[in-house]
């Protein structure tokens, strides 16, 4: 590149068009270098009023090679320099012209060698070497001819100028098109495209988001259509920066609107009035971009116009790609929401700062999937969506997102996420599928300012949620920090027992059951022990609920099962024939449906029979399906099992659970027994128990026995079997041998 191109970067710019408004154009520069005076005053006369393409001209003048050079090293837009030959020396000039190409680099200046005497410069090898556009002596150079061999090299300067500076346009694409191709949305591609066009078009500096614009930047719009949509306005710059966002059709009938409504139409380019460009793709999208350029293009810049548009659409088609990609990653596809990934993008990009997060939850999801069908479940999915979405989406007041399965969050302006608001929404019964009006609620957990980054704020949400849930559908609540720390030991401590487990640190403790009257031996209950230091035990009141909720109950239940059916294996010798382990069963295992077949196998395969088990269940397990309870427990009785009802007395609807359930003996909760503040009342309650009990035809065990009266006390109500540590604490395998042997 020369000095001369690098000054004149957008020669484009400066080409005649015609029109009054435009400024007027520059002069072409002409060097003349002669070491006689009257030749610089004559050539200047006969040139004097002259114009070329529409450009006068203007002179500078140097006497000596010297000062011809000064005036070429200084960054200059010499188009053409008329060269004598001889001056200081005989071959002076052309000492001067090979400083101009060989030291300057200079190949864009013309240059018109003049002679006074011909023969002191071979002609034909100083033109082919040196580039010189003409060669003449001065006697030759009639006003006419001088006008006619510098036009000549005027047009070659500027051809030589379009093509440099085409060059420079060309590896400007390549960037522009890499710049395109970062652009992560369809308006920040819009952005970038106008940037370009400006840098491509007038020379703008590109600025990285088209916002500083050049004031000779010429207005742009982009439009976008999208099969199945209007199309619409993606970026206009002043004057019609308020087009950006607007559906085409709503605009009227502006001259640039038009333009781009044809370009649409026509789908190809057009450059008779400005720029139009069509940029397709195969994703069922284009692009139309109208530039309001005030001057027509050269055939060059048209050309390279086109380069541009297909390089344009390969970002565009790229970019389609990489939305399409994105969309699967957050976007829902049952719902059309956008998905959990996309919620905690929001909540990380802090997009309602001092905003609300709410975390609602269908009530009763469960038994719309599985009373009615799953399709339906979609359905009221998909219209609770559309009506969250018309509620806050719409207004942007909020983001909506189905964050899983009948989970739903809205992250938005703290005025508008609030209990009423989320309450209201779901006031009004839904229509799905046209049907029938259906009721609906939500549980709501709600965080204030979540500010720790979107996955720990929906997990605070949860928190609320759960929580929230415990109190009443549809009840809300805000997230208390305090629950959160909570939570936060309640998984340590579960990721804790799930090491113990794995690494058999877990074991069983052995309490015996006696005859109140006598003292015998007719059992005794299993109880899981984690021990976590000489002396030191997490109780399973503790870490039994953990293991509950988080499916580690299940593994753990097998493992109690097996452990006790062969501990009770390995006691044969030492006990009765009749003599029952009991095995606490928790809800979650009972409620497994191959429960009871697992239980009778294991039992098989250790060799225990019926009669020397016991299960204990809760009050609990009534809240599954009857019918499906009563069997099981028919089958278990069926095999000899005896059932226990477990802490009896402390659930809410003792009574009609045992009128329904088929159980063998009532476990009298020890609050009933141990003596306290209210042990009279308490003991009522036991007495109350016992006669139940009797009335039912069942056996009663008092728990938590530990003193002699209150043995006493229990017999004489007519409660015939009791545990506790009057008798003997839980005791280890070996503990409870040796506690064996004593007995009498
Ligand atoms: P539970 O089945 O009612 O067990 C009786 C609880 O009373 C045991 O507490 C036992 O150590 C305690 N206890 C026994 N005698 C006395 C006494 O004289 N005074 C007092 N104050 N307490 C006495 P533990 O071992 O802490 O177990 C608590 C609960 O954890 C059990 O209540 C049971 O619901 C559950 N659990 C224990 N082991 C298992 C198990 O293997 N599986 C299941 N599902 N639950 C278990
Ligand atoms: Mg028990
Ligand atoms: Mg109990």
């Amino acid at each position: 590149m020369t000095d001369c191109a690098a000054h004149e970067d957008f020669v484009f710019v400066d080409e005649p068009d015609g029109s009054a408004a435009a400024p007027p154009l520059a002069a072409w520069h002409i060097l003349v270098v002669d070491d006689e005076p009257d030749v610089h005053a004559a050539t200047r006369l006969a040139l004097k009023g002259l114009e070329i393409e529409g450009r006068s001209l203007a002179f500078s003048h140097a006497h000596t090679v010297r000062e011809a050079q000064i005036l070429l090293e200084r960054p200059n837009d010499f188009a053409v320099a008329l060269i004598d030959v001889v001056m200081e020396t005989e071959d002076a000039g052309l000492r001067l012209v090979r400083y101009v190409r060989d030291k300057l680099a200079n190949s864009a200046l013309r240059i018109v060698l003049r002679t006074g005497q011909p023969g002191y410069a071979p002609e034909l090898q100083t033109i082919q070497q040196y580039d010189i556009n003409d060669y003449r002596t001065k006697s030759e150079l009639t006003q006419v001819r001088l006008f006619t061999s510098l036009a000549i090299a005027i047009r070659a300067y500027a051809q030589i100028q379009q093509l440099e500076s085409g060059h420079q346009r060309l590896a400007r694409i390549l960037d522009a098109t890499l710049a395109l191709g970062k652009a992560t949305t369809l308006e920040g591609f819009a952005q970038n495209l106008v940037v370009q066009l400006d840098a491509l078009l007038a020379g703008q500096v590109a600025s990285p988001a088209g916002e500083h614009r050049g004031p000779d930047a010429s207005p742009i719009a982009i439009a976008l259509q999208q099969e199945g949509a209007e199309p619409c306005v993606l970026a206009a710059t002043a004057p019609w920066q308020d087009w950006a966002g607007q559906a085409l059709d709503s605009l009227g009938l502006q001259r640039g609107v038009r333009q781009l409504q044809q370009t649409l139409q026509a789908q190809d380019h057009c450059f008779d009035d400005g720029v139009q460009l069509f940029i397709p793709s195969a994703h069922a999208m284009a692009l139309a971009v109208w530039v309001d350029l005030p001057r027509p293009l050269q055939p060059l810049e048209q050309g390279l116009l086109e380069v541009f548009a297909s390089n344009v659409s390969v970002a565009f088609e790229n970019l389609q790609l990489y939305l399409d990609i994105n969309e699967l990653a957050f976007v829902d596809d049952l719902v059309g929401l956008p998905n959990r990934n996309a919620m905690v993008a929001a909540l990380d990009a802090q997009e309602y700062p001092q905003g609300v997060l709410a975390l609602l939850d269908l009530d009763g999801f469960a038994d719309i999937n599985s009373v009615l069908d799953a399709h339906f479940g979609d359905a009221v999915l998909q219209t609770v969506a559309q009506r969250l979405e018309a509620e806050f989406a719409h207004a942007r007041e909020a983001v909506v997102a189905r964050v899983g399965g009948d989970l739903f969050g809205v992250y938005g302006l703290a005025a508008a996420i609030t209990p009423q608001r989320l309450a209201q929404v779901f006031a009004q019964p839904f229509a799905v599928n046209d049907g029938e009006p259906l009721r609906l609620s939500a549980t709501a957990g709600l965080v204030q300012s979540p500010g720790e980054g979107g996955v720990a704020a929906l997990k605070d949400a949860g928190v609320a949620l759960k929580q929230a849930k415990r109190m009443a559908r549809g009840a809300s609540l805000y997230f208390d920090p305090t629950q959160s720390q909570a939570a936060g030991q309640r998984m340590q401590l579960l990721n804790r027992l799930r090491a113990a487990f794995s690494e058999q640190r877990l074991c069983l403790y052995y309490q015996p059951c006696v005859e109140l009257r006598t003292g015998r031996v007719v059992g005794a209950e299993c109880l899981l022990r984690w021990q976590t230091a000489p002396g030191k035990f997490i109780p399973p009141d503790q870490f039994i609920p953990l293991a509950e909720q988080s499916g580690l109950m299940l593994a753990l239940g097998r493992w109690v099962v097996s452990t006790a059916l062969r501990w009770r294996k390995g006691l044969s010798a030492q006990v009765a024939d009749d003599f029952r382990v009991a095995i606490n069963v928790s809800q979650v295992q009972f409620a497994e449906p191959d429960f009871v077949s697992h239980f009778l196998a294991a039992m098989e395969a250790v060799g225990v029979s019926g009669q020397q088990v016991e299960i204990e269940l809760t009050e609990s397990v009534a809240v599954g399906n009857v019918r499906e309870l009563e069997a099981k427990l028919a089958q278990l009785r069926k095999a000899g099992i005896r059932v226990a009802m477990d802490d009896f007395g402390t659930g809410y609807s003792s009574l009609s659970i045992l009128q329904r359930l088929a159980v063998d003996k009532l476990k009298i909760d020890r609050s009933f027994v141990s003596g306290g503040p209210s042990a009279a009342d308490n003991f009522q309650i036991a007495h109350t128990i016992i006669s139940l009990a009797r009335h039912l035809q069942l056996a009663t065990l008092a728990e938590g026995i530990e003193t002699e009266a209150q043995r006493q006390a229990l017999l004489s109500a007519g409660c015939e079997l009791g545990q506790g540590y009057l008798f003997s604490r839980p005791l280890p395998e070996d503990d409870f041998q040796a506690w064996l042997d004593q007995q009498p």
